[in-house]
């Protein structure tokens, strides 16, 4: 898809483009579970005109003390925008006000909308539904705590423009503690050389993307912090942007010290469910075979010297080496077969449950 797309894509103005036909008009929900696929390979659609251009969306969880403020920036960006919006702000289980007050706003402005989850399910699983919801041709996400600015909307949607599926914001002077911007680079670093994307912050809030990325790729788990790594997957350009990051004014972060482990199981996560997941037995299989391979060797090259009467084998530890290389180079074997059997009948579910849609 990436090569047909026109240099310049036409995500926003008018001259609307020619409606499609009204048996190809996306049905609520199509864009997820039915065809997840469905961005791939064919060819960009003239883009259907939407009663949206721009989607906002917000993952929040107990962030009474931010909503207004960021509701006012939202408000002043987007209007100097000139577009028709929605923002979309989805309650993850908040403990605190923060519905009440997502309630009260929404009195005086009909382009919110709120979500919310009955509990916690995590960022992932808000921005997924968001996502689901989305009916703007761009979307963009950020976080609720004022950490980013709305203001950058713009740059990203020029970014866009420029011929990109998604565009990441890069909080090149990043205002959070060192205990989380190091491990932060860390794991920039690692996920750039695996996955050759080549950009600066994975997982920043602030993001653009193209009306496709989102009803494409599916964010489940706690992979939002790899959207980039799913997207380039699915063969979705990746671009990124400078933005302005602003330190935390209230309350604090939501992520503590397990974002560490949980951010490197989710890498290997990301890696596999894009380049393994269809063929588990490529991953497991390849190490199975190394594994048994060099087991065989050691057992067999023991046999032939225990045969010509050169070894005794109760005091060859070598021996025990042997077999368990084996004995593991089959389970990895058996394990990517099993993989490929679950591969092939697996259904995608949702993961979230929510407790009132207020449009
Ligand atoms: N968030 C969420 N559900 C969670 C944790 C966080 O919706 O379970 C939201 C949070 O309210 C904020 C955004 O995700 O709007 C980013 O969270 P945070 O600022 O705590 O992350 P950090 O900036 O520390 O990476
Ligand atoms: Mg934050």
């Amino acid at each position: 898809m990436p090569d047909q797309q026109p240099e310049t894509p036409q995500v926003t103005q008018p001259p609307a483009p020619p409606a499609r036909p009204a048996d190809q008009q996306r049905q609520p929900n199509q864009g997820r579970g039915q065809n997840p696929r469905q961005g791939r390979g064919n060819p960009p659609q003239p883009q259907q005109q939407h009663a949206t251009d721009i989607s906002v969306i917000i993952p929040l969880y107990n962030e009474e003390e931010s909503i207004r403020e960021l509701h006012q920036q939202l408000r002043s960006a987007l209007g100097r925008m000139n577009s028709r919006y929605e923002l979309i702000f989805i309650d993850d289980g908040s403990t605190d006000r923060s519905f009440n007050v997502l309630r009260d706003l929404k009195r005086n402005d009909r382009h919110i909308k709120i979500i919310r989850f009955r509990r916690n399910y995590g960022k992932s699983a808000a921005l997924s539904v968001g996502f689901e919801k989305a009916q703007g041709s761009i979307v963009f996400t950020m976080d609720a705590d004022l950490q980013d600015d709305p203001a950058e909307f713009p740059a990203l949607r020029r970014k866009l423009e420029e011929g990109y599926d998604l565009v990441s914001g890069w909080k090149r002077k990043r205002r959070d503690p060192i205990t989380k911007t190091l491990p932060s680079r860390f794991f920039n670093f690692i996920t750039r050389l695996m996955t050759g994307i080549k950009i600066h912050d994975f997982n920043c809030g602030l993001k653009a993307y193209r009306r496709d990325v989102v009803k494409t790729v599916k964010v489940y788990g706690e992979l939002h912090r790899y959207v980039p790594v799913l997207a380039h997957w699915e063969g979705f350009r990746i671009g990124e942007s400078v933005v302005q990051h602003r330190p935390r004014r209230y309350g604090k972060s939501k992520f503590g010290m397990g974002r560490f482990w949980k951010g490197f199981l989710d890498l290997l996560t990301a890696l596999f469910t894009t380049r393994y997941l269809r063929r588990p037995l490529h991953l497991f299989g390849l190490w199975g075979l190394v594994s048994a391979l060099a087991g065989f060797a050691i057992v067999a090259w023991l046999a032939v010297e225990k045969l010509l009467g050169e070894t005794v084998l109760s005091n060859r530890p070598l021996f025990l080496v042997g077999i368990l290389l084996l004995i593991v180079g089959v389970q990895f074997i058996s394990i990517g077969l099993l993989g490929e059997m679950i591969s092939r009948t697996r259904t995608v579910e949702e993961e979230y449950s929510i407790r009132d849609y207020i449009k």
